[in-house]
């Protein structure tokens, strides 16, 4: 065995073979694959082996797409058969709600391009013989699914894989990683020690225990999952042409054809976490003791939904464990805090995702960045707080919910108040409705009493609405306050800290006491980051940015961190605070402090230390209503004094708390963009319009910088825009199409109502040349199409007069 690798890939199943494939592809021929025993010897080699690209989030769902379309690709390249059948899927509703669902998806595809559609029922009876029409409202058919041959597959990329030139090795379990002071890892395995300059974990039912060679622990968990397989069922063997595919979401069951029988699976509710305390080493190609008394249910509904089933005899019973993340989608990338360490496990639907974990992973490797925005996948989602047990609990919650419709206004329940504030409990007494980012509890909006707060999960507008609407009204009105503890606080100091940032942001950098607004790029001029920065001396920088984001800047900013002379800290958990906000928001504070808050004595972008109702604070004069207002950081232990002074002095002022959907109303009135929706790695700084924030002269070479001017040069092809959606009782959330002479053009990436201009608005990204105000446009939501125009300047105080004031 060599001595030396560039990376060693740990786990031959089917999402390891799919990197190692990947990067010999992409030209790294110094790439080793170990595997403990033969390949395919964790979750691979049981699989059903269904293929579908319908995915939440649009890329996973394209990267599903893109993995689909590889297997043609594979077999001709290894002649290794994957088993390949097409049949197209279908996707049953049962419920209006469903339906919507549905129309929801479709919309997506129009946008990916994909041929996906509504049929009618009769339609769908003709693919799959066994359905009953009458139980269903509604059929999506997706001619790309179908289904592949598990062990094929696997084996066809490991085939692919040596034809670039990678190795495979197997029988060769790692009993060891450690870390070398170069950066690389010591690979140790039975039969001799590999150092590899990159470790990749992708072990699979195992990816606990590789973890753990490393000191990591991994948030996934293995659930068991039963699927039948029947014998012979006579409209089966007599369709003519192979039965569809089809997903029965209230039935909780998905079926393919297996021979002149079906394959049913299904995923209960009362679910059963596999070897919570570890996989056993010596577990392989067994299967696990079925119990078909916990899914007897599920299968009576799927009986009464397709009856030629329940007359179907039972020829084998699988029930086998795989991995899940807590969100249920693979956690891929370099681990932050370690060194040259990656992951690409949790992946639980390995054969729709397996091409495009393997695609994106080596991307990132070879190229520094991977061609399309996967956060959805990015490992960096997750950080400290989710530990092993909440990774449990999150992943058999995200197993039970698999065929279970989740609305973009509902907050799942398991795992939650893992991580809560001083405030946690003073805000549910005030009627808070709590949502959940990066593990920490926020208040999306508040009811009028604790007993009220509770909201209905709809894709129309919930019982939210009237609470948002006058959440915003006192803060345009007089004063509103809004915990910021979920804002990332990053720490950059030192004598080398300015010239680090100055490379790393595309911005100038402030004067002490200033900040500034800027971007980050990656180096093909892609977001990264959409941040300020604060310069409190000379030497001493803050970043304030997104609370989902901290682990992935973390990363980002450790990576590029120079040997010596900066030192980097995430200063998040000890940074807590609250925002105040409104035209009122000056005298509330004046109230608080003897410091001069006058305009002239703290400026806008102004950033001080001062004591604020009697603790020690950091004090930004920003807003992100469009008001008058600051920002106050203190230690998580003041944070209670600081709420209980806000409270007391500005209760004769209109002081209400006003929560996360407010600010979101607020700041598309002011067309203001986001992190993870409307600003991420799909788009470039002038695509976004955050080229406003790139100093294209200052003398450093910032990261992504020739590729900006490039860009500017060039002017970007599409452009970031706010409309005003004439919708009646619902609003835009994200991935709607956007329609121009009814082509589609672009689509949404945020959208509420604008609760002070009384219109509905959206974002989304359009050609540049439909960017111009007044264009008009449609939005298609839930079926319809609603006119649409762009409104190139913000509707509510355009000219900013009001936070400057
Ligand atoms: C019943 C069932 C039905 C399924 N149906 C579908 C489906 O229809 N469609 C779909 O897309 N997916 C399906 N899946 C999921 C799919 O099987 C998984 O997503 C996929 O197998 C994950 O592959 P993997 O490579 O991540 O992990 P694994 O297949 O578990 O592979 C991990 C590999 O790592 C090796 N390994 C572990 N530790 C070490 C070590 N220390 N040193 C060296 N090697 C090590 C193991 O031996 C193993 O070969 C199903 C799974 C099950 C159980």
């Amino acid at each position: 065995m060599e001595s030396h690798a560039k990376v060693v890939v740990i786990g031959g199943g089917v999402v390891g073979c799919s990197i190692l494939y990947h990067l010999a592809k992409l030209g790294w021929q110094d790439v080793v694959l170990l595997e403990r025993s033969e390949l395919t010897s964790g979750s691979s080699w049981h699989a059903a082996g269904v293929i579908h690209t319908i995915n939440s989030d649009p890329n996973i769902a394209r990267l599903q797409g893109y993995t689909i379309n590889l297997y043609k690709e594979l077999e001709e390249l290894t002649g290794q058969s994957c088993g390949i059948h097409r049949p197209g899927g279908i996707y049953l509703a049962s419920t209006p709600e469903r339906l919507d669902y549905l129309k929801q998806e479709r919309a997506k595809a129009r946008y990916m391009g994909l041929e996906t559609d509504f049929i009618s029922l009769e339609h769908a009876r003709e693919l799959n013989p066994l359905i009953d029409p009458s139980k269903y409202l509604g059929a999506l058919f997706e001619p790309m699914d179908g289904h592949v041959d598990p062990s094929g597959v696997t084996h066809a990329y490991a085939k692919g894989a040596r034809h670039y030139g990678a190795k495979v090795h197997r029988n060769t379990p790692v009993l060891e990683t450690n870390p070398r002071p170069d950066g690389g890892w010591d690979v140790v395995t039975p039969t001799g020690t590999i150092h590899a300059e990159i470790v990749v974990n992708a072990a699979g039912l195992w990816a606990r225990e590789v973890g753990r060679l490393a000191g990591i622990d991994l948030p996934v968990q293995p659930m068991e999952h039963h699927y039948l397989i029947t014998d012979m069922i006579p409209e089966v063997r007599d369709h003519g042409k192979e039965v569809a595919v089809t997903v029965d979401y209230e039935g909780n069951a998905y079926t393919r054809q297996e021979h002149d029988g079906l394959l049913l699976g299904t995923y209960e509710s009362n679910c059963v976490p596999w070897a919570v305390a570890g996989t056993p080493l010596d577990f392989g190609h067994e299967l696990l003791q079925d119990d078909l008394g916990r899914v007897t249910e599920r299968l009576e509904m799927a009986f009464d939904r397709m009856p030629a089933l329940a007359r179907a005899g039972v020829k084998k019973v699988i029930n086998g464990p795989f991995t899940f993340g807590p969100d249920g989608n693979p956690l891929i990338g370099p681990v932050p805090g370690l060194r040259n360490y990656w992951t690409a496990v949790g992946v639980m639907a390995g054969f729709c995702q397996g091409g495009g974990v393997g695609l994106c992973m080596a991307e990132w490797m070879v190229n520094g960045e991977p061609s399309i925005d996967i956060w959805g996948m990015d490992i960096a989602r997750f950080g400290e707080f989710a530990t092993r047990d909440w990774g449990t609990i999150k992943s058999a919650e995200n197993y039970s919910r698999r065929f279970i419709l989740t609305y973009p206004n509902e907050t799942l329940p398991a795992g939650r108040k893992q991580k809560t504030t001083a405030l946690y409990d003073r805000l549910v007494g005030k009627g808070a409705v709590m949502g959940v980012s990066y593990g920490l509890e926020h208040a999306l909006w508040f009811a009028r009493s604790p007993g009220e707060a509770v909201e209905t999960p709809t894709f129309r507008r919930s019982n939210a609405f009237d609470h948002v609407a006058e959440e915003v009204r006192a803060v345009r009105e007089a004063v509103g306050f809004i915990e910021i503890a979920n804002y990332s606080k990053h720490e950059v100091r030192g004598p080398g800290a300015g010239a680090f940032l100055d490379r790393m942001l595309a911005n100038r950098l402030p004067k002490p006491g200033r900040i500034a607004l800027t971007p980050m790029l990656t180096p093909k001029g892609k977001l990264y980051g959409d941040l300020t920065v604060a310069r409190l001396d000379e030497e001493t920088f803050y970043l304030f940015g997104s609370g989902v984001a901290q682990n992935m800047h973390r990363r980002w900013f450790e990576m590029h961190l120079p040997p010596e002379g900066v030192v980097y800290r995430n200063k998040t958990d000890e940074l807590h605070g609250i925002a105040i906000a409104g035209p009122r928001s000056r005298e509330l504070l004046a109230r608080l402090t003897r410091t001069d808050v006058t305009n002239s004595g703290l400026k806008f972008r102004d950033i001080r230390k001062m004591v604020v109702g009697n603790i020690p604070a950091t004090v930004v004069r920003v807003s992100f209503s469009g008001e008058l207002g600051y920002e106050f950081y203190c230690a998580p232990g003041y944070q209670l004094a600081l709420y209980e002074a806000l409270e007391r002095e500005g209760a004769d002022l209109g002081l209400r708390p006003y929560g996360g959907r407010a600010l979101m109303s607020m700041r598309l009135e002011k067309n203001w963009g986001v992190w993870t929706t409307d600003f991420r790695p799909d788009f470039t700084a002038a695509e976004s319009g955050l080229d406003a924030y790139v100093a294209f002269d200052k003398q450093a070479d910032f990261i992504g910088k020739a590729a900006a001017q490039a860009e500017r040069q060039q002017g970007p092809g599409k452009k970031l825009v706010t409309m005003v959606v004439k919708t009646e009782d619902l609003d835009c959330v994200a991935d709607e199409p956007i329609f121009h002479d009814s082509t589609c053009v672009g689509y949404v990436t945020s959208g509420s109502f604008g609760h002070t201009v009384g219109k509905s608005l959206a974002m989304g990204y359009v050609p540049a040349v439909l960017a111009a105000d007044g264009t008009k446009l449609q939005v298609e939501l839930l079926g319809h199409f609603y006119d649409a125009e762009v409104t190139a300047r913000a509707l509510y105080d355009p000219d900013g007069v009001k936070m400057r004031r």
